[in-house]
């Protein structure tokens, strides 16, 4: 039997039943640090790896899984979220630098405020997406907070997208171009939740999936509309 050096619980085996710490828990060492280090910059990214190429293999079965227990090679569904949301926001700060010298003092004051809390923004809207999901698709099995990871995994894959077109915003030159690219980038976001939809409602019709996420779409959209006209409201 061995005394947990964490909380005092007495088990036997390779990790407290209690708190979880490892019964080998030695004198910190160069091994230690290794460790550390190895877990910083390998497991991280290889969990990052994992969900965001699950997601784009096969996105509705990878969430599925995820749901019914199978979590330990990926990462937290908010937290794929925050993570995704925070490199967007350090490369559009970052991009934005090297272009700001023309734009006026106090804009630019505001679009950093906006980019500086992007990723809260984008994490307070997980749960706008998940009522509007669970609202057309009303499937019992799952209960409101399974939706709220149906629809931070769903984040997931457009912010990766988001991430990946930036430098392709950065090269585009002409207003025209950059609405044209938005555009394209709104049909790629529709396309990833249909697409992810069609996979995990696959009890229903093909037909009532697309109509079912295209509405739940325009609801998602309409309440941001609305919330943002209010919130500008009220600073104005
Ligand atoms: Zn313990």
């Amino acid at each position: 039997m061995i005394t947990c050096k964490n909380c005092g619980h007495i088990f036997a085996g390779n990790y407290c039943n209690n708190c979880g710490q490892s019964s080998k828990t030695k004198r910190i060492d160069v091994k230690f640090i290794w460790t550390d280090i190895e877990h910083g910059l390998l497991h991280v990214n290889k969990t990052l790896f994992h969900s965001l190429k699950n997601l784009f293999l096969d996105p509705g079965r990878t969430i599925k899984e995820f749901l019914e227990g199978k979590r330990i090679h990926h990462i937290m569904p908010i937290s794929l979220c925050i993570i995704l949301a925070t490199i967007y926001a350090v490369l559009y700060h970052v991009l934005r630098i090297n272009l700001s010298t023309s734009h006026e003092r106090n804009v630019e004051e505001a679009t950093e405020y906006f980019f500086s809390h992007y990723y809260w923004f984008v994490v307070a809207t997980i749960p706008i997406y998940a009522f509007t999901t669970k609202l057309f698709f009303r499937f019992k099995q799952y209960n409101y907070w399974e939706y709220l990871v149906v629809a931070a995994y769903k984040l997931s894959q457009r912010l990766f997208v988001h991430i990946l077109s930036i430098p392709i915003f950065y090269m585009l030159t002409t207003d025209a171009a950059i609405k044209n690219f938005l555009l394209v980038l709104s049909c790629i976001d529709v396309g990833l939740i249909i697409w992810t939809n069609l996979q995990f409602f696959n009890q229903l019709s093909r037909f009532k999936i697309i109509l079912y996420s295209i509405l739940s779409t325009l609801l998602f959209t309409l309440i941001i509309l609305i919330l943002i006209t209010l919130i500008l409201i009220m600073v104005s």
